[in-house]
């Protein structure tokens, strides 16, 4: 379903993108691995549309080509981000924030369909309605933040470091609340430095580093790696 590469990107001289091809199949949930500074958000931005790649690269969700066009094609086309960090609305109530994630064309039709979805996900969001989302906890404010990606009906859910700050129960409700996504047939391309946990939801995983796709291999695949037990799960 989604086809992206080879991408390439410059932050002025410095080579952040060298090259990087990723595929996400309809309902499949892929996780990215890699040290800081590999280029893993750059990647997700460039695949939703915020930042231009070299030319040579391409982004195809199913038949259609998005590179070149507007940033709202991208989401229109059913590709979502939550940002590391999150970019809700602060001041903005959540229910504010989650109307707002439906303000494209395509998602509009579905907004009642897709709120019964977020809050049948999060119930902490429909007690929490006329809350400033800024007042939220952070594990609310996450919740909020895919909540309102949701909100725009995406194919593709791409997620950056959506466990990031967050106390070790909430992550847990979190993974679960992912792994819910996982089963209404949504595709996840995600960003984690929770690699235990993120290969549990996984079907598929690649190995980034200094801007390069250096492996991959399926979830087993990859926790059974020695490579990535020495950098990512502690092993000796
Ligand atoms: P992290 O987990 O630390 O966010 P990452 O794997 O997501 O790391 P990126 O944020 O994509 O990596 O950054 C890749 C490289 O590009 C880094 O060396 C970073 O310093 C650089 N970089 C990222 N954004 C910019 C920018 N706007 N201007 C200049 N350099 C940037």
């Amino acid at each position: 379903m989604l086809n992206a590469g080879p991408i390439s990107l410059h932050y002025g001289k410095h080579l952040a993108l060298d090259g990087v091809s990723i595929t996400v199949a309809d309902g499949e949930t892929v996780v990215v691995l890699g040290a800081n500074g590999a280029g893993k958000s750059s990647m997700l931005k460039a695949i939703a549309g915020l930042v231009r790649p070299a030319p040579g690269a391409l982004v195809t969700l199913g038949d259609v080509e998005l590179l070149g066009r507007p940033t709202h094609k991208f989401l229109e086309a059913g590709i979502a981000l939550v940002p590391e960090g999150r970019g809700i609305f602060g001041e903005l109530t959540v229910a504010e924030n989650l109307e707002l994630g439906a303000y494209t064309r395509h998602a509009r039709p579905h907004e009642s369909r897709q709120r019964a979805l977020v809050l049948d996900l999060f119930p902490r969001l429909g007690e929490r309605q006329k809350q400033i989302a800024r007042t939220m906890s952070g594990g609310e404010q996450q919740m909020l933040a895919i909540g309102r990606a949701l909100m725009s009906c995406p194919r593709l859910l791409m997620l950056d470091e959506p466990s990031l700050g967050l106390a070790p129960i909430i992550t847990t409700e979190l993974f679960a609340a992912l792994a819910r996504i996982r089963e209404t047939g949504i595709a996840l391309l995600v960003v984690e430095q929770n690699v235990k946990a993120s290969l549990r939801i996984a079907h598929r995983g690649y190995l980034m580093e200094a801007g390069r796709i250096t492996g991959t291999g399926t979830a087993d695949e990859l926790r059974d790696d020695p490579a990535v037990q020495q950098a990512f799960l502690g092993a000796a």
